[in-house]
């Protein structure tokens, strides 16, 4: 699903999108709502510059809402237009483009004044791979357009689609690298999806699962595993709790500790124990 970047494919998507930069108003860039520090490509800000921005927080439905507010308010005071979606809702167009004309306001304010025919808000998406750009394009065009898939920048020849009455998107997304200088960083994009499982350590990814729900969501980690294990129970006794109550046995009566890592791990990207946000808008952590 995931492609590994080298330098190469970085340059490359950099000079694509600075050339699909040049033939728009504003930017629509996706964060994983659960991340929304870890999703967001380290480049984007320099090549952006002062074009109006608006920052989606995509896969609401699988965020901690309570977070997903003040990350809305601090991106507000970072003076970007975000917008909290579920990419696969029905209303994604209609937020997209009320959010989009707040962003160009000022521009087409500014065209009017000095008697410039109005036009289409020109807009284009970019982001890392696999936070719902496809998945959002598709749902604005009504149709299928863009591959789900991955390859670095934009690759085809680009067409703009009609979204709404008041915009116009470019069909072929921007698609940017994920962050690698940090495990933690490395560890909360493989547990929402965004890189392959196999450029890090499973047993780290789970590890880490297990420590942000025994801190932050300790009575849900427990009722849904169905397990009774308190603030200070060591890492390899949730394990086995787990493994013992699944019954993840192996011959011998050992617990399978690879089916529990497995297991928490797909229980958690797919949040099935809980609503988490990984990433804290304020300084918890
Ligand atoms: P892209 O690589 O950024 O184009 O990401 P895709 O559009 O291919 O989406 C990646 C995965 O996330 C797919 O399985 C989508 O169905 C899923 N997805 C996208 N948006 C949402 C959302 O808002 N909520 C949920 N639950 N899943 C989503």
């Amino acid at each position: 699903m995931s492609i590994n970047w080298f330098p190469g494919h970085m340059a490359k998507a950099r000079r694509q999108i600075e050339e699909s930069l040049k033939k728009v108003d504003v930017v629509i860039e996706i964060l994983d709502a659960r991340i929304p520090y870890a999703s967001k490509n380290p480049m984007l800000d320099h090549v952006i510059g002062d074009k109006p921005r608006v920052v989606v927080l995509n896969k609401k439905d699988m965020a901690n809402s309570k977070e997903t507010d003040r990350w809305i308010a601090r991106l507000k005071a970072d003076g970007v237009y975000p917008v909290a979606l579920n990419g696969k809702e029905p209303n994604v167009l209609k937020k997209i483009e009320n959010t989009v004309v707040e962003a160009t306001k000022e521009i087409f304010e500014r065209m009017e004044r000095k008697g410039i025919n109005p036009r289409a808000i020109r807009a284009m998406i970019v982001g890392i791979p696999n936070v719902g750009k496809s998945t959002i394009i598709n749902n604005i065009a009504k149709r299928k357009v863009a591959k789900t898939g991955n390859t670095p920048g934009v690759t085809k020849a680009q067409q703009w689609i009609k979204a709404g009455t008041k915009m116009e998107l470019l069909d072929t997304p921007g698609v940017l690298w994920p962050k690698f200088e940090d495990e933690s960083i490395g560890q909360k994009l493989s547990l929402t999806g965004a890189i392959k499982d196999n450029v890090v350590n499973l047993d780290d990814i789970a590890i880490y699962a297990l420590r942000f729900m025994q801190k932050h969501y300790l009575d849900g980690l427990n009722k849904f595993y169905n397990i009774n294990i308190d603030e200070d129970t060591e890492i390899v006794e949730i394990f086995d709790a787990i493994g013992q109550s699944r019954g993840f046995k192996m011959s011998g009566n050992e617990i399978d500790y690879e089916r529990v890592t497995e297991k928490v791990i797909y229980d958690t990207r797919d949040a099935k124990i809980g609503k988490f946000t990984f990433d804290f808008a304020g300084a918890e952590e």
